[in-house]
């Protein structure tokens, strides 16, 4: 059975999607079965992985609000072996309405991820940088939640509201949801403000931090444009370096459990 991991933080711009991205292809490159589920309306995943928006199928927007969709046919392979997508539509924009008035809001993607989650060794799911029903849908259908944070000046801003939104979920629809890890992001090993934020965050979230801290790193701010996760994009980078150890990282973590 597969693990099912939210990569959230309702802040924007702090990591997310370059962390789902390439967190995900490392870990497919180490012969793991990945499937990332794009549900933020900006869809940056699906682009970033080189899935053209304009020729989708099903996507998770039909598996969040049609009834009935078998949830397999939305799942695109990448360019990248072992690692698959569901990927996010312009129209998720209006998801967060219409979910409302739809029978078992908060559960829609735990159904259709439940279906899914033998086929895989793990699940990642982008979230959109907000407190709405699609955050609430994939906080309630996963295991665990991986955090990023950004390592700049307001980097704990908000982190109390996203804690309060972990503890509202678990007690009203998953009990049993954990959080995997705290991975910074944007790390600048130049600047005193970085090394502060790294201690800060430390402090806050103890044994939770990764060892391994993303540094900024300019190549993978530009693999997306070109599809490609920075394994692919740039091998040799600094960021590329960061995320394969982090994804070794994630998987020592994994095996002590
Ligand atoms: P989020 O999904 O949380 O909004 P992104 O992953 O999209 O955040 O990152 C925000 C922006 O910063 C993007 O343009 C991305 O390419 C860039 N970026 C992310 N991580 C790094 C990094 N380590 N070094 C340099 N640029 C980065
Ligand atoms: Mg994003």
């Amino acid at each position: 059975m597969g693990k099912a991991i939210a990569i959230f933080n309702q802040k924007g711009g702090v990591g997310k999607t370059t962390t789902n991205i390439n967190l995900a292809a490392c870990l497919a490159l180490k012969d793991k079965k990945v499937l990332i589920i794009d549900i933020d309306p900006q869809g940056n995943t699906t682009s970033g992985i080189g899935l053209s928006k304009k020729e989708l199928g099903n996507t998770s927007y039909e598996i969040l609000v049609e009834d009935k969709i078998d949830p397999q046919t939305a799942i695109v392979q990448t360019g990248v072996k072992n690692l698959d997508i569901i990927p996010a539509s312009v129209q998720l924009a209006g998801a967060e309405v219409e979910l409302i008035k739809l029978k078992g809001r908060e559960k829609r993607l735990k159904k259709a991820l439940d279906q899914i989650k033998p086929n895989y060794d793990y699940i990642f799911i982008d979230c959109p940088p907000s407190l709405g029903l699609l955050t609430i849908n994939s906080l309630t259908a996963v295991d665990s939640v991986l955090i990023p944070i950004q390592c700049e000046f307001y980097a704990l801003e908000g982190v109390s509201q996203l804690m309060s939104t972990i503890e509202i979920v678990k007690k009203n629809m998953n009990p049993n949801l954990k959080i995997q890890g705290v991975i910074l992001s944007m790390f600048d090993g130049r600047t005193n403000l970085s090394v502060q934020v790294v201690e800060e965050v430390k402090k806050y979230f103890k044994e939770k931090v990764y060892t391994t801290v993303i540094p900024r790193n300019v190549r993978l701010a530009e693999a997306p444009s070109y599809g490609m996760p920075i394994m692919q994009y740039d091998p040799k980078s600094a960021g590329a370096q960061a995320y394969q150890e982090f994804a070794e990282e994630f998987l020592s973590l994994e095996e002590e459990e």
